[in-house]
């Protein structure tokens, strides 16, 4: 064994694809002094039982873009290494057994075209052409990606290892990691078996074995192991080495070449989770117990596409444990908990695939010391409390498990581990009619339902059954007064005296107003990049409340609290669940609340962007006047104790007025008419400001430092490469979802970030980035060209819009 050195700068904790993949991306990057320790030997976790199937398309771009980052890798790493990859783009193949999945996959391909990926459409016969020895008769269409291929894992593996080793990676096999030394809320060592490394970062890519390493620093990987098996078959006449995978989601089930015989796996229904009470130590190089009766429904789906399959002999089933995650990505980055703690870990069946751009992000990622692009979708800070609990994170990850191959329902909702976290007001809610989703496990209303309805949504890829309540609730908050419960909101107090210095270097608009006065604002990264979208209310000299949503609160407290200036004597609280939140909109809210309170909520009192503390019901209030939907309204932070007497005083109150309780759905279309961002679809850290349409929000006419403000000045002079435009498409016989591709004079330009209908202008509303090839985009070619939507495959003429659809002049807001 190579001598354990004493000390290193990096430690990736993990021999199995992803750290060496991480491993070999650092080494390329320029990494000089890393050490990947693995346990037993290189690929002996799930790596070396992987069936090596290597899809690319995903619903999120920058996942494809990593997917598609492996597969360009693995097309060169055999010639790089000089080791055999069994790498080969013989394509994909996914087909289509009713209607309502071809939707699923023409919806698929007009992705995969706004992400530039190659895809196509074919029907049975042509699908039977690519893969003859199946059976068609129910198939009704099929998507073929070209460029999607297998590979042999261990293969890749072990050609990333000799890349890494090449650029001076010691990796160092049978060294167990015992013990992670933190000091200071910083990584500074690692114990192991063969001794202890002092080292500045570590890099846990440990597998199933990465919850365990997680505690060890007192870092949440909330991941569980799954059982996933597959068969490998004796050669079948037919089968060539060039036959594309095949996955049958209809019948849960995936095939793939091997050894002129087939690999054939899928996803139960029912399935079997696995090291509940932990994942032996010594693991490696080991299968379970191959489980025929469970196995069984998957192969006789497997004999009905496939005959030959029927009289075929069995070489092997193998039976391997993979570690899967509540929603189905993988989990990246630093975690929030520990400095130069990394995690690249809980890879659901797709670590093969993702190993390249994985690894390269993941490196990136721990060089840069922030993530060198959008990578929200797997990024470790989406989690919150909730997923410290293992046992709702199994239940959640078994209900993922099951899905894997149903169909991707638009506004899906999950049924494990619910309801979780309750607002106070949810039993009124549910009173009241409401259909609860759930976001990092709080129970929100999505919408409610009118007599007569039952509350629970029914999927479809056309108008949902609760199509014509959400369109009830949003017109009475354009014509009368809506109450929303957002008691979910994320919440949080900066406090101290540099409290205003610290978030004005933070903030990219000017949140130095007297007390008093709220601000809209985004925190920007160097490159100008949004990375969170947020309001901060001046509470008093010392004292700012920001407020964030919902999913975003592990994220914007890590991203608040690593660039509060060192040094600055300020304070930053998490105080989400001391308040509840109701959002009163609409033109008559100002009569409701007056009703309420004995404080002047006139314009003169308290105009737009202000907030007081009012009394309702005998609670102390705080009223921010606010909207996310274009009307007259405030925000009623509220005393978690006090939200139910002062819902029933509102209530009571709205009544006279004709108010409604409204949903989340009815938010989304409010605030597409408005033309209001939300982050993490229209805005996120790889859209600047001036690029989404919000360089009003940046101070840059202000002489105050702040992060990103070089970068957008910079932006400013040469003109954004691409900007966020409005769509409309009036056929109401279409849905747009987002990601739908958007072509200007022929050309795609780019693809929608959300889209949803908008009931008081009865059209479908979408946004979407315009780009230009790299070259400035401005107002005369954003106008000047002539637009249409790739829908369901289908193109569609569009208008294009700039500014608001709805109210551009505020005067609702301002009322
Ligand atoms: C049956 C099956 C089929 C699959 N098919 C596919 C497929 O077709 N396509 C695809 O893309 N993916 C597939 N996968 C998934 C793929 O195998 C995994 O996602 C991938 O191998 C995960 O790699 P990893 O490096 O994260 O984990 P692992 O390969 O498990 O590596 C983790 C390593 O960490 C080491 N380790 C753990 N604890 C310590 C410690 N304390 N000290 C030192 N070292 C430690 C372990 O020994 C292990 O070698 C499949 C998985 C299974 C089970």
């Amino acid at each position: 064994m190579t001598p354990l050195p004493s000390q290193a700068e990096i430690v990736i904790i993990g021999g199995g694809i992803i750290g060496c993949s991480t491993a070999y991306h650092l080494a390329l990057a320029g990494a000089k002094d890393v050490i990947l320790l693995e346990r037993a030997q290189l690929t002996s976790g799930s790596t070396f039982h992987a069936a090596g199937l290597v899809g690319q398309l995903r619903s999120s771009r920058s996942i494809t873009q990593l997917l598609s980052y492996s597969v360009d890798l693995y097309d060169s790493l055999e010639a790089d290494t000089g080791l055999s990859t069994g790498w080969r783009r013989n394509g994909g193949l996914r087909l289509a057994c009713n209607s309502e999945r071809l939707v699923e996959l023409q919806r698929a391909a007009t992705t995969g075209r706004s992400f530039g990926l190659e895809i196509e459409i074919l029907s049975p016969s042509e699908a039977r052409a690519l893969w003859p020895m199946m059976d068609v008769s129910d198939v009704v269409g099929a998507a073929f990606l070209p460029q999607d291929g297998q590979a042999d894992p261990s293969d890749i593996t072990q050609a990333l290892a000799r890349g890494a080793r090449r650029h001076g990676v010691r990796i160092i096999q049978n060294c167990n990691v015992e013990g992670i030394d933190v000091r200071g809320g910083r990584v500074v060592g690692v114990h192991t078996s063969e001794g202890e490394i002092l080292c500045e970062k570590v890099v846990n890519c440990a597998g199933q074995w990465a919850r365990s390493i997680g505690e060890m620093a007192g870092v949440s990987v909330p991941l569980v192991s799954m059982q996933h098996q597959y068969v490998i078959t004796e050669p079948i006449e037919g089968v060539t080495a060039d036959l594309p995978t095949l996955r049958d989601p209809d019948r849960l089930i995936y095939f793939k070449e091997e050894v002129g015989g087939l690999v054939m796996g899928g996803y139960e229904p029912d399935p079997l989770s696995w090291g509940d009470t932990g994942i032996p130590e010594d693991f490696n190089g080991r299968l379970l117990q191959p489980d025929w009766d469970h196995f069984e429904q998957l192969f006789e789906q497997a004999v009905e596409r496939v005959p030959a399959m029927e009289a075929v002999g069995i070489r092997k089933l193998i039976n391997g444990p993979e570690s899967f995650t509540p929603d189905g990505n993988f989990i990246l980055g630093e975690a929030p908990e520990v400095r130069s703690f990394f995690v690249g870990a809980g890879f659901n069946a797709f670590g093969i695939a993702a190993a390249g751009g994985a690894g390269r992000a993941l490196a990136e990622w721990i060089l840069a010391g922030e993530p060198t692009s959008d990578l929200w979708p797997v990024d470790i800070r989406r989690f919150g409390a909730v997923h410290r609990d293992t046992d709702w994170v199994r239940s959640r990850t078994i209900e993922m498990y099951a899905k894997h191959y149903a169909m991707a329902w638009p506004h899906e909702e999950h049924a494990s581990g619910r309801p979780r976290l309750r607002s106070p007001l949810y039993e009124r809610l549910g009173a009241a009619g409401a259909c609860f989703g759930s976001k990092l496990g709080w129970e929100r209303a999505n919408w409610f339902a009118r007599t007569g309805e039952k509350p629970e949504d029914e999927y479809s890829f056309g108008r949902q059954n609760w199509f014509e309540a959400v369109g009830e609730e949003h017109r009475a908050c354009r014509t009368s007064v809506a109450l929303f419960d957002q008691s979910s909101f994320a919440k949080f107090v900066v406090d101290g005296p540099d409290a205003e210095s610290a978030l004005q270097w933070l903030c990219a608009n000017d949140v130095g107003k007297p007390p008093g006065r709220l601000t809209y604002t985004q925190l920007l990264n160097d490159r100008g990049g949004i990375e969170c979208d947020l309001t901060v209310s001046r509470l008093d000299e010392h004292r700012f409340y920001i407020v964030t949503g919902t999913g975003f609160r592990t994220r914007d407290h890590d991203w608040i609290s690593r660039h509060l200036p060192a040094g600055s004597d300020v304070e930053l609280s998490d105080v989400t669940e001391e308040h509840a939140v109701l959002a009163l909109m609409g033109p008559r809210a100002r009569l409701v609340l007056q009703h309420v309170t004995e404080t002047d909520v006139s314009d003169a009192a308290l105009p737009f962007a202000n907030l007081t503390m009012l009394t309702i019901a005998g609670a102390t209030v705080l009223a921010l006047r606010v909207t996310y939907v274009g009307e007259l309204g405030w925000e009623l932070h509220v005393p978690r104790a006090a939200a139910g007497d002062v819902y029933d005083a509102l209530m009571t109150a709205g009544r006279t007025y004709g108010m409604v309780n409204a949903g989340y759905r009815a938010i989304e279309s409010l605030r597409l008419e408005k033309g209001y961002r939300a982050w993490g679809s229209d805005i996120g850290p790889d859209h600047t400001p001036l690029e989404a349409g919000l360089g009003w929000a940046v101070k840059l006419g202000r002489d105050i430092p702040f992060i990103g403000r070089e970068a957008i000045a910079a932006q400013k002079v040469a003109g954004p490469p691409e900007r966020l435009a409005c769509f409309t498409v009036d056929d109401p016989d279409i849905t747009l979802l987002g990601r739908e591709t958007i072509y200007r004079d022929g050309r795609r330009v780019g693809w929608l970030t959300s889209g949803g209908w908008g009931y008081t202008l009865e059209t479908n509303i979408g946004y979407g980035y315009v780009n230009r090839g790299g070259a400035a985009v401005d107002t005369e070619y954003l106008t000047s060209g002539d637009y249409e939507l790739e829908v369901v495959t289908r193109r569609v003429h569009c208008a294009l819009h700039l500014g608001a659809l709805y109210d551009p002049e505020m005067s609702r807001v301002k009322a």
